[in-house]
């Protein structure tokens, strides 16, 4: 018999209410129950410090990665600059996206020194002979990059959702790369024995590992501690408020600075769009957007398209598809008819803009409820602006 006879089911403590001829109720005494609402009312100051600690303490245990994450970031802020620099002067090439052998480099041998300054077993893996480990991590740096920019959005939820599909695939097939950290058990930092989890490097590639480490911020953390990217410099920074874009006050004059230069140029004009025509949008226009600053609109697509034929007594819709024209469809359409079309015409839904801008740290696509939001202060509608003079704004980037 593994129970006394005289045991019974009830929680140790929270019967001192109940019972007259009990125990006296301890002084002090707080029922189970009440005892996290009690922290919560008169202690709320120090659980949010000891939250603050917490996220603090993790993140000085954790101060390799984010510095590697920074050094991959830094590096990547200067080749976007560069992608829509070529933008501009129109070298644009698809490929410019892909990170050269040389921007590669960079990287690699910037977070290679920082990997052996630090001791980490990843240095001697992390060579400079194969740099696919480097064009992973900067996969991986951009897609936490825009995780961070979406958390500090506004309250518009629906939108973050939206946004996150694409950072959430990189970050979990990151994830996918790498096996659970292992059960180990020895001394610590110098402390007493006991067990404590560790990736082995071997089996865990090192973008594998910083994704676990991205995962531990986003789910455990990021309530506690606002992490943010500089919209400047591209680090990433623990940030006072929720509204701060940059790392420095150094960084925020000089992109004021900047853009202030770009627009006495004259080398941006603005242009009035309208949402019910937006044709006046094209592809080399830019985008001033309050929160991520001045992009360069690389791609505008509407997602719906359609074909109106008319025939001798009759009409015909069709949907047209990605990627093909009006005249296409239409061709289809004939095929096989004996009549002749009367007339056509080609019907776009300007609510179903779809707009990719490259700003200096990340390319977002932007729907027609953001270009062209109902309801909101001026100071939070993007304003867009056509390129009068491309040599002097690539210039002043
Ligand atoms: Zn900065």
């Amino acid at each position: 018999m593994l129970f006394a006879e005289s045991m019974r089911f009830g929680t140790f403590g929270s019967d001192y209410d109940h019972y007259d001829d009990g125990p006296d109720v301890p002084d002090g005494y707080i029922p189970e129950g009440d005892a996290l609402e009690f922290v919560f009312e008169h202690q709320r100051d120090a659980v949010e410090e000891a939250v603050r600690d917490e996220a603090a303490h993790w993140l000085n245990t954790g101060r390799q990665w984010l510095d590697l994450l920074n050094i991959v970031s830094r590096h990547d802020k200067e080749q976007l600059r560069e992608t829509i620099r070529k933008g501009v002067t129109g070298a644009h090439t698809a490929e410019s996206d892909a990170s050269s052998e040389s921007q590669l480099f960079a990287v690699a041998s910037d977070a290679a020194r920082l990997l052996e300054s630090t001791g980490s077993p990843y240095a001697i893996l992390c060579t400079l002979n194969n740099l696919t480990w480097a064009n992973d991590l900067i996969s991986l740096t951009r897609a936490f990059r825009e995780l961070l920019f979406l958390l500090s959005e506004s309250d518009n939820s629906w939108l973050v959702h939206y946004h996150l599909e694409k950072p959430l695939a990189e970050v979990n097939s990151a994830l996918a790369m790498g096996r659970p950290a292992e059960l180990k058990w020895g001394t610590v930092q110098h402390k007493d024995r006991k067990f404590f989890r560790r990736t082995n490097p071997e089996s865990t590639p090192l973008h594998s590992h910083i994704a676990e480490w991205i995962c531990e911020f986003m789910v455990v953390h990021s309530s506690s501690l606002g992490l943010s990217v500089c919209a400047e410099c591209g680090t990433i920074f623990v940030r006072e408020r929720r509204d701060n874009v940059y790392c420095s006050k150094a960084c925020q004059n000089r992109i004021a600075y900047k853009r202030k230069k770009i627009f006495e140029s004259g080398a941006l004009v603005e242009e009035k769009i309208d949402p019910n025509a937006p044709s006046g949008l094209t592809r080399g226009m830019w985008i001033s957007h309050p929160r991520l600053g001045l992009g360069r609109i690389e791609a505008v697509r509407f997602s719906d398209r359609r074909l109106w034929v008319q025939f001798e007594g009759h009409g015909f819709g069709e949907r047209i598809p990605d990627g093909k024209t009006g005249e296409e469809t239409l061709a289809k359409v004939r095929e096989g008819r004996k009549e002749k079309p009367v007339s056509w015409e080609e019907v776009v839904d300007p609510r179903s803009i779809e707009l990719r801008v490259r700003f200096l740290q990340i390319a977002r696509t932007f729907r027609a409820w953001e270009l062209f939001p109902h309801g909101k202060k001026a100071e939070s509608i993007p304003t867009f602006y056509r390129v009068v003079d491309p040599s002097t704004l690539a210039d002043l980037l």
